[in-house]
């Protein structure tokens, strides 16, 4: 059977054009992924847990969804300052569902925003996005600037659909029309296809970004003869370029947010996009990593007023981070349980937090085995969103898009069963 228009659920690029190709319950082809995207969707649908496991002495035991749902629900409800955790790699339903859980229980919220793109946050919080579609991108932009990422091996399609390869309503031959300035530490694959590489030395951007800034606004006079290992004649050439093009795009990623400087890097950077404003039109957009880390930060926000890291143990939600988020509540042992929906922290996080994590009952919600399966004492098997189940996603510049399904394979979906353990902790709440 073939499954036409269907959306990769792995990067923020959320390509909705992808052509797959089932014989069963058996993905035979997959056609416009990137091989991202490709070994995901003939990946996932194999290699799951079959039902819910959960620690019995030094090994495992099978679980039914009953008994692991009862289980996760009761250790939400014991514990004083649960830690709810993920939510990037889900459907919008279920961010929902674990918003309101977390108010119902007093606990804290938090999405993988907080160890990826939160200092963009902070910064958009302070000085605005001065944001706009992909489509626009495409269509209008004559400048594109990849700023701290490899778009090539990260988001291997944000270039064919959006950028360099992309041919646009304003842009013919967007390979020829296009100019590409790429900004990182090391070459890369994508550095190899700039017009400009720009070689920063690392914790150098928001040096290079004050530059840029002072010579766009005429005062190349201030700037010296090198920042940051970039010569103030590239410099200037590439300020001219800025301000002459007719439509700039600014892209950056967590090589940028994750600097010395973190969100102080963003707030420059979105501060020379407002100078270069005052000349011609220019826009910034993250470059979102899980395909639903976009919508984590909107669903949250809608319901809360914050878009990660809302803790409501004061009956409010309150938001601050560096203090209410996962990694620093974690390496307090602060928290005594821990549901993790969607994410896999065992294989990103401190060695602090991972140990504070096998000490307090910790249960996962995954469809495969992951890093951080071992940390846990139970782990509830789901439907993968964009294969066997369907929901709400946010591509990396906003845009909610439909993802379908196209095969069941038994498996409940995460917002059925965070909806069941919800349930059941209203029963206990308000009986
Ligand atoms: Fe999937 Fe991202 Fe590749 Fe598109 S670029 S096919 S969304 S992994």
């Amino acid at each position: 059977m073939i499954h036409r228009d269907m959306i990769c659920p792995f990067c923020g690029c959320l390509c909705d054009d992808l052509v797959i190709t089932t014989e069963g319950n058996e993905v035979v082809q997959v056609d416009n992924a990137c091989t991202l995207g490709t070994h995901k969707l003939m990946g996932a649908w194999k290699n799951r847990l079959k039902n819910p496991i959960m620690r019995d002495g030094g090994g495992w035991r099978d679980a039914s969804y009953e008994e692991a749902i009862e289980y996760a629900a009761g250790v939400l409800l014991d514990a004083d300052r649960p830690l709810l955790y993920g939510w990037s790699s889900t459907q919008g339903e279920a961010q929902g569902l674990g918003v309101s859980m977390a108010e119902l229980l007093g606990g804290v919220i938090d999405s993988t925003t907080s160890v990826c793109h939160g200092p963009s946050i902070l910064a958009i919080q302070e000085v605005g996005h001065p944001g706009c579609t992909l489509g626009q991108v495409k269509n209008r932009a004559d400048l594109v600037i990849y700023w701290a990422c490899n778009p090539t091996e990260a988001h291997p399609r944000h270039m064919s659909r959006y950028t360099t390869y992309a041919d646009g309503f304003f842009l013919e031959n967007a390979f020829r029309d296009r100019k590409l300035i790429v900004v990182d530490v090391r070459k890369s694959e994508t550095t190899s296809i700039a017009d400009e590489f720009v070689k920063v030395k690392p914790g150098g951007d928001y040096a290079v970004f004050a530059a840029l800034r002072a010579i766009v606004r005429g005062r190349a006079d201030v700037v010296p003869d090198t920042v940051a290992g970039v010569t103030k004649e590239q410099l200037v050439r590439i300020g001219e370029m800025c301000k002459e093009a007719k439509f700039g795009a600014l892209f950056f990623g967590v090589g940028l947010t994750m600097a010395p400087g973190k969100y102080k890097n963003i707030r420059n950077a979105i501060e020379l996009v407002d100078e270069l404003n005052r000349y011609t039109k220019w826009t910034l957009t993250p470059l979102r990593g899980h395909y639903n880390v976009y919508g984590s930060n909107e669903v949250f926000t809608w319901m809360t007023g914050y878009p990660y890291a809302v803790d409501f143990s004061r009956q409010i939600a309150f938001y601050n981070p560096g203090e209410t988020t996962a990694v620093d509540i974690l390496a307090r042992k602060e928290c005594d349980a821990c549901l993790i929906v969607a994410s896999d922290p065992g294989a990103h996080f401190p060695k602090a937090c991972l140990e504070h994590l096998t000490k307090i009952p910790t249960v996962l919600i995954d469809p495969m085995n992951t890093v951080t399966t071992p940390l846990c004492r139970c782990q509830i098997p789901t439907a993968v969103n964009g294969i066997d189940a369907g929901g709400t996603a946010y591509r990396m510049d906003g845009v909610p898009i439909h993802v379908k399904k196209f095969m069941d394979l038994g498996y409940p979906s995460d917002t059925e069963v965070i909806g069941r353990i919800f349930e059941r902790i209203q029963e206990v709440k308000h009986p």
